[in-house]
Order: structure tokens, then sequence, then C-alpha cells
């Protein structure tokens, strides 16, 4: 990577995350969502209230539009513009993740173009959408577009980095309670959710391979990262590997060589 990654007072006001519905996309978003609404060093930190809250579906200041499949139409985007400006009420942001944006007619999206454009600047606005061609071309201007097929290849989303890089540094220097701590945020992952959280991690931690000042202790976490990450996908469920990551059960784990 070049350089840190956005903080989340960084954070675009817009983004368009393009793709298949489902649980890589669903997961994507609201990892991005958690992020504008963490108060941690590192969004999403997983262990603040606010990353506790958001796991949980419970923030006040995360708002789903379109969860029941409908259409979201012009009244709909209204009724959006009218709620964006009460202010958050517990976080610096609000988010409104818009499950089927793509799913906006012409009106319903000159409606969102006129809240992205000056809409109040707390607010922010995640569009999910199959493509991102299902969004008029002005619309699209307003927003940075995430392509989840990129999310999960060289190009991975910022929110992502951050977390993979808490729990990278989690595992490598945190004590035993710290690191249970975040382990009850990455129970509440999916399996998609927590197999791009290991990828990434492994990532970071192959980084700092090379300036770690115990490279043998860094090799063997990577490792050990790795095998979890390989059992995720033989069906071991997310909750055991959440477990085996963070408390140290698993035979051999290097957290227990200290
Ligand atoms: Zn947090």
């Amino acid at each position: 990577m070049n350089g840190p990654e956005p903080a989340a007072s960084r954070l675009s006001h817009a983004y368009i995350l393009s793709g298949p519905a489902g649980a890589a996309r669903r997961a994507a978003a609201d990892r991005l969502a958690m992020s504008y609404v963490c108060t941690g060093e590192n969004p999403p930190c997983g262990v603040c209230s606010g990353c506790r809250k958001a796991a949980a579906g419970i923030h006040p200041d995360i708002v789903r539009v379109g969860e029941d499949g409908k259409d979201v139409n012009v009244a709909a985007v209204r009724a959006l513009r009218s709620d964006a400006y009460i202010l958050p009420n517990e976080a610096p942001r609000k988010v409104y993740q818009i499950e089927n944006a793509g799913s906006m007619n012409a009106s319903a999206q000159n409606a969102m173009l006129k809240l992205l454009e000056d809409g109040p600047p707390y607010a922010a606005f995640l569009l999910l959408a199959e493509s991102d061609g299902d969004l008029l071309p002005t619309v699209r201007s307003r927003c940075e577009t995430l392509r989840l097929d990129r999310l999960a290849g060289e190009a991975p989303d910022p929110a992502l980095v951050e977390q993979s890089r808490t729990l990278a540094g989690l595992l490598l220097t945190g004590g035993e309670l710290e690191r249970m701590e975040y382990c009850v945020g990455l129970e509440k992952l999916d399996r998609e959710g927590l197999a791009a959280l290991l990828d990434q991690t492994v990532e970071r931690l192959r980084e700092g391979l090379l300036t770690s000042p115990d490279r043998k202790r860094a090799l063997a976490l990577t490792e050990h990262v790795k095998a979890l990450r390989s059992a995720l996908d033989f069906n071991v469920g997310p909750g055991h590997i959440a477990g085996w990551l963070c408390a140290g059960s698993m035979p051999g784990n290097p957290n227990k060589t200290r």
C-alpha cells in the first residue's frame, strides 16, 4: 500500500457499491457504514460503541433504505431527504445505505442527485447497485464507485484495509484481552466478510514481515491466519474461526509462544 488509508473523516460523502446483490455486497456496505459511525482511531475499529451497535444492526445513525425489496421511488428519496436534515443521534456522521439504488427511476435519481449535491455535510450515502450503469452519469459523477469484484482483488475498500491493519496489529502486539474484545465484533461477520478480512490481514502481516523485530513469530502468525482462512473454505463456522483467531485455543497458536 502507498501511505496510510483515509480515516473516517476523510471517507467520501457518497459511494456506489456495484456488484451482484448478496452477502458480499451487503458485508462491504455494512463495513463501510460502520466506518462512518466509528469513534475509534482506525475505523472501523470493531470495538467502540459505534462499531458494536453497527455490527448488531441497531445504530440509530445508519439508515437502511429499500431493504424490503421495493423500488426506491421519488417519494422514498424525498422522505430520505427530510430525514437527512435531522442531525445525527450520536455519531459524527449519518449514513444512508440504499440497498437497491439501481431501482430508482429518473425522477427518483434526480431527487437523489440534489441531495448528493447540497445535502448536509454530515450525511453520507451508500448506493448499492448491480452495476454503476444503473445510475445516471450525473449521479455517478457525485460518487466514488467501488466495484465488488475489485474489492476482493487488488484494490480492497479502505474500511477493510483499516480493519485488517487493526487486526494484524492486535495479533502482533496486542494483549490477550484486547484480542478477545476484538473477537466479539468478528463473530458477527458472515463467512464472506470474515474471509475478506482474513485475506487482507494476511496481506498486512506479509507487508510487515521485513520490518518486524520478531520475524519468526510474524511468519508463524501469517501461516496461522492463512490456515484459518483455508478452514473457512472447508465449512468451519465463522464464529469458530474468530474464536481460534483471537482466543488462542488452536493447537500451536503462535500467540502462545510469547
Ligand atoms: Zn469503532
